[in-house]
């Protein structure tokens, strides 16, 4: 019997009862993969280079956004970063207060296009403003699993000279 059969008729479906085993396996690219190791083993951030149109993009890609090109190399992302925006949340996913909010940053690096979304922290949220200065904190190596939360947190460079 055809499909079309099944439809011209109205037969009904068919459904077996039972388990069957479905796998799936999730991998972060060629470039995500580098992007986690580096910083599960190194705790650097890694970006991508394209010669051809002397860009560097983070995170990193294994293909240049403008022209498509393979990936010419991964650098490593130096120096600190800075705030280009952020956000306070102050509900968490069922609507309780957060208190004190926690702050979500976009982070940019000078001469890298892109940048890291993540938490912003060991700063008050009245102190934060555009432009802030950060650095990256980063988990113990030992308890790193090569998740971008190997990054805690980035926190202002101030704060992190003074302790
Ligand atoms: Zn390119």
């Amino acid at each position: 019997m055809s499909i079309l059969h099944s439809l011209k008729t109205g037969d009904p479906g068919r459904a077996k009862e039972g388990d069957f085993p479905v796998e799936s396996l999730y991998t972060a690219g060629i470039a995500g993969e580098k992007f986690l190791t580096a910083l599960r083993d190194r705790g650097v951030l890694l970006a991508s280079r394209c010669e051809a149109c002397s860009v560097t993009t983070l995170l990193a890609r294994a293909f240049c956004e403008k022209c498509l090109s393979p990936t010419d190399s991964y650098p490593e992302v130096k120096g600190a970063g800075e705030v280009k925006t952020y956000t306070l949340l102050r509900r968490d996913l069922d609507g309780n207060p957060i208190d004190p909010p926690e702050i979500l940053a976009f982070v940019v690096f000078e001469g890298v296009e892109g940048g890291v979304i993540h938490r912003l922290d060991e700063v008050a949220a009245d102190e934060v403003k555009v432009g802030l200065r950060v650095e990256m904190v980063l988990r113990k190596q030992a308890e790193r699993e090569g998740s971008i939360l190997d990054l805690s947190h980035f926190r202002p460079v101030s704060t992190a000279s003074g302790r």
